[in-house]
């Protein structure tokens, strides 16, 4: 039988004309390079995206040509987020914490023609614009200052532009593209289709998923160029609620401010952002008067316990999410189910401290060398997922399509148990595992219960080459500023919580941990700096 369905297709113009006509009221707030704020509404944006959508147009691009930004979170990065895709065009976000070199490589793997670069990023374009030459170099106003020669300017070009009468699209087009950070080799790209992209806003807003709505203020903290800001900005405008955009401002005092002034009801960042937060909070603890219960997704690397716990004092709740840039990147959130809502606080944040239960349209399973894990909470397996916002191959890289089974399913590189409730745990990226005496050891595990210490800031957890045991645990430790902690104390502090061959065969105190260009602990270099090491 035929249904009697349209052939409606799902497509971000959808949702660009949806907020222009419901939602033109609803704000757009960004901080700008000098601190100030900028302020416009929806009915802006939905007029200057469809301008930039126009502009780009008239420069004779082809159906999904790839359109670069270089640019922070704000007004005008939201415009390239709907203008360049509604016009047939790919939105492909610019790492701007890479190397300059990776980020040519990234451009010109990608086969991108034009860019859109912040002025006040101009210094790292020069940088690189030797090896990676662009059609074109349009150049956003953020600073005031007059856009130096030689550059188009963004005001100008969409200023000048006949607005963009969209297309229609087909839902499986591409609309956008990231490359991994590159925490475990070469980066690589995922093309986002619109009908992904949608889906996935429709299941990012869902009330057991990051329950957004209308009347929320949305603060994404998470880089736009970093997986598409989690995809908050599709799904914030897909809601018509208001966005706040801290431009280069990433500092725990700005968006403390940010978020009293604008009033910010839900925030997103990886967890390096939410430690200062915290320390702030700590220090201060009257100085912000934010919004009671403002939600705080943690995600990017593993939430610690006693950063829930310590949050829920403030009054604000973190929910801990795991996704990927070849998820989109929502696959889990650790959102209690109502039949665990009787269970002790203790087990209560135990849920809390998983990665959570996937989203609708998102299957897991865990892998061993025997076949699938049972769901115990116990058996550790490669997490593999499929699902309609899961990429399936990347970029022009063929020779790595063995990321994908053949039925479909993604190896996300990423160990993790499920219990019985269907809660995923992440145990450990693959690389990061610690395997000692044939036994594996999860580091995530060992981080946790060391960040739950008074005096400890944070901990990484590596395995280090061993003569009896082939690897042993080595805990490298930053201590919270004037704190007092020794080996002894951290070893007594943890042995009543660990097995106790999972306790760390030795501790390291250093005055920091090596992060990644998104904020991840950096094990690849805890492990080559520590290979020399000689167990006492
Ligand atoms: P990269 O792979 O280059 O680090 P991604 O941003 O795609 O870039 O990182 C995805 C990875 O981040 C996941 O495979 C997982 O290892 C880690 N990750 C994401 N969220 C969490 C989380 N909540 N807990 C633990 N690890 C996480």
């Amino acid at each position: 039988m035929q249904s009697t369905m349209m052939d409606f297709p799902l497509t971000l113009t959808h949702i660009l004309k949806r907020a222009g006509q419901l939602f033109g009221a609803s704000a757009i707030v960004s901080r700008l390079p000098d601190k100030s704020l900028h302020r416009h509404h929806y009915r802006d944006f939905h007029r200057r995206a469809l301008a930039l959508g126009g502009a780009l147009q008239a420069m004779g691009l082809a159906p999904g040509d790839r359109v670069a930004t270089l640019m922070w979170n704000h007004y005008a990065h939201l415009e390239a987020y709907f203008g360049i895709p509604c016009a047939g065009f790919v939105l492909h976000t610019l790492n701007l914490r890479l190397h300059p070199d990776d980020i040519a490589y990234i451009a010109k793997h990608a086969g991108d023609r034009v860019l859109i670069v912040d002025d006040v990023l101009l210094p790292l374009y020069e940088k690189f614009r030797d090896q990676m030459k662009f059609e074109r170099v349009i150049v956003v106003p953020l600073s005031g200052a007059p856009v130096a020669a030689g550059y188009e300017n963004y005001e100008e070009v969409i200023g000048g532009a006949q607005a963009l009468v969209a297309p229609r699209l087909d839902e499986n087009a591409a609309a956008g593209m990231c490359y991994t950070s590159g925490t475990t080799g070469r980066p690589k790209g995922v093309v986002y289709s619109h009908r992904a992209l949608v889906l996935h806003s429709m299941a990012s807003a869902m009330g057991d998923t990051l329950a957004l709505t209308q009347t929320d203020s949305l603060c994404p903290v998470v880089p736009m160029f970093h997986v598409n800001a989690w995809g908050l900005p599709f799904t914030g405008v897909m809601v018509g609620c208001k966005l706040v955009l801290p431009g280069p401002h990433l500092d725990a005092a700005s968006l403390l401010d940010l978020y009293e002034t604008e009033r910010v009801t839900f925030t997103a960042g990886v967890p390096t952002i939410w430690m200062g937060v915290l320390n702030a909070l700590e220090k201060n603890p009257a100085q912000w008067k934010l919004m009671p219960g403002m939600r705080m997704v943690v995600g990017g690397a593993a939430a610690s316990e006693a950063m829930i716990r310590a949050f829920d004092k403030h009054n604000l709740h973190v929910l801990h999410a795991w996704g990927m840039t070849e998820t989109t990147p929502l696959g889990t959130t650790a959102h209690l189910k109502a039949s665990l809502k009787s269970l002790s606080e203790d087990e209560r944040y135990a849920y809390r401290l998983k990665q959570g239960l996937p989203a609708p349209f998102v299957e897991v399973r865990t892998m061993t060398d025997n076949g699938e894990a049972p769901w115990d909470g116990i058996t550790m397996g490669e997490l593999q997922v499929r699902g309609p916002w899961i990429a399936s191959g990347y970029h022009e890289l063929p020779a790595e399509a063995d990321k994908w089974t053949a039925d479909d399913w993604f190896r996300t590189g990423d160990v993790a148990t499920i219990d019985a409730e269907g809660y995923v745990k992440i145990t450990d990226r693959t690389k990061d595992l610690i395997k000692s005496g044939g036994e594996w050891i999860s580091s995530l595990d060992l981080e946790n219960a060391l960040m739950a210490h008074p005096a400890v800031q944070e901990a990484a957890v590596i395995g280090v080459a061993h003569p009896k045991w082939d690897e042993r645990p080595l805990a490298v430790v930053v201590l919270k500023a004037g704190a007092q902690a020794d080996e002894v104390g951290l070893r007594a502090f943890l042995a009543p919580k660990l097995a106790k061959f999972w306790l760390p065969e030795a501790f390291v105190f250093v005055s920091e941990i090596p992060r990644t260009s998104t904020g991840k602990m950096l094990k690849a270099a805890l492990r080559d700096q520590y290979r020399g090491w000689r167990w006492p």
